[in-house]
C-alpha cells in the first residue's frame, strides 16, 4: 500500500467540513438543571462546595425556574431540605414542605418547564440513610412504602416525572403501581437504576445535608467494580416499567453509558454529579484549565457515550454556551 493513500485529515481540513462529518452534538435540550429548595422566603446561599449553585427559597426556585425555561433548558430536577427530619422520613411527602411548593409555584408560573422530582428519603431522614432502617440496615420492603407516598405527593404537586434515587429492590413497580392507583398514568419514572457508591457525591451531601450519621451506602448503592451487576438493574428496571434510564455518576461511568445504550431502547439519562462539577470548578478558578472548554468536552463525551439526557450543574452555562456560538 502506497503511504499516501489512507489520509484522515482530509476530513478535518476546515471548519465546514468538520462540521459536516462531525458525530454527536450538544443542544441546550440534553440538559436538566437540578435546584435545592429551602423554606423560608428571598433566600439565595451559594453552597460553599458547588460555586454558582444555590439554595433557594421558593420564590428564588421560581425566578431560576423562568429563567432555565428562557434559556431553553427543557427540565428541572427538584432537590430539597425539609423543615424537620425524622426517623421516617415523613416530611418528603409532606404537601407543605418546600419541594412540594416549590412543585406547585413553578408548574404555575411556567407551566412549559418539565419537572423531575427526586424521590429519597436521605434529605428527610434524622440519620441519613436512604429509607426506614431496622437496626442499623435499611428495610427494603417498609421503604418502599415510603417512597411511594413520597411519589404520589410530587405528582399532587406537578411532578412530570418521578425520579427514584434509593436504590431500593423493587421500587420502580411499587411506584407504578401507586401513582396508577392514584390517577398518575401519564406521570413517568425517571429511574437511577444503575447509581454507584461514589466518592463523587460529597459536595451533593453538603447542599443537602444528606450524609448518613453511621456507616455508609454501599449496602444499596452499586460497586464501582462492577459493570455485570449494573446490566443486572437494568434488566430488573426495564421488567418494572421505568422509562427513562439513568446511570449515575456521569464521567467514570461511561463504559456502562454504552452497554444500556446498546442494549435498550429508552431514553438513557446521565447525573453529571456534584463531585464533578466540583472539580472542574475548583480548577478553573485557579486558572488551571479552560472552563468553558473543558465543560462541553465533558458533556460532549457522554453524548458519544450514548446519554440521550444529561442532568448538570452547568446547564445554565452551557445554554448560555450554546447560544453564544449560534
Ligand atoms: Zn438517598
Amino acid at each position: 500500500m502506497k503511504l499516501n493513500t489512507l489520509r484522515p485529515r482530509r476530513l478535518r481540513q476546515s471548519s465546514a467540513i468538520r462540521d459536516m462529518v462531525r458525530e454527536n452534538s450538544l443542544s441546550v435540550k440534553d440538559l436538566v438543571y437540578p435546584i435545592f429548595v429551602v423554606a423560608g422566603e428571598n433566600v439565595k446561599e451559594e453552597i460553599p462546595s458547588l460555586p454558582n449553585v444555590y439554595h433557594l427559597s421558593v420564590d428564588n426556585a421560581v425566578k431560576t425556574a423562568k429563567e432555565v425555561y428562557e434559556l431553553g433548558i427543557p427540565a428541572i430536577e427538584v432537590f430539597g431540605l425539609p423543615e424537620y427530619k425524622d426517623e421516617i422520613g415523613s416530611s418528603a411527602w409532606d404537601l407543605n414542605s418546600p419541594v412540594q411548593r416549590a412543585m406547585r409555584a413553578i408548574k404555575e408560573a411556567v407551566p412549559q418547564l418539565v419537572i423531575i422530582g427526586d424521590v429519597c428519603l436521605c434529605q428527610y431522614t434524622t440519620h441519613g440513610h436512604c429509607g426506614q432502617l431496622c437496626g442499623h440496615e435499611v428495610d427494603n420492603d417498609a421503604t418502599l412504602k415510603l417512597l411511594a407516598k413520597v411519589a404520589v405527593s410530587q405528582a399532587k404537586s406537578g411532578a412530570d416525572i418521578i425520579a427514584p434515587s434509593d436504590m431500593m429492590d423493587g421500587r420502580i413497580a411499587v411506584l407504578r403501581e401507586a401513582l396508577d392507583e392514584a390517577g398518575f398514568q401519564n406521570v413517568a419514572i425517571m429511574s437511577y437504576t444503575i447509581k454507584y457508591a461514589s466518592g463523587y457525591y460529597g459536595p451533593f451531601r453538603d447542599a443537602a445535608d444528606s450524609a448518613p450519621q453511621f456507616g455508609d451506602r454501599r449496602g444499596y448503592q452499586m460497586d464501582p467494580a462492577n459493570s455485570r451487576e449494573a446490566m443486572k438493574e437494568l434488566e430488573l428496571d426495564l421488567a418494572e416499567g421505568a422509562d427513562y434510564i439513568m446511570v449515575k455518576p456521569a464521567l467514570c461511568y461511561l463504559d456502562i453509558v454504552r452497554q444500556v445504550r446498546d442494549r435498550i431502547n429508552r431514553p438513557v439519562a446521565v447525573y453529571n454529579v456534584s463531585g464533578e462539577y466540583a472539580m472542574v470548578k475548583a480548577a478553573a478558578q485557579n486558572g488551571w484549565i479552560d472552563e468553558k472548554r473543558i465543560v462541553l468536552e465533558s458533556l460532549l463525551s457522554m453524548k458519544r457515550a450514548g446519554a440521550d439526557i444529561i442532568i448538570t450543574y452547568h446547564a445554565i452555562d452551557v445554554a448560555k454556551w450554546l447560544k453564544e456560538e449560534n
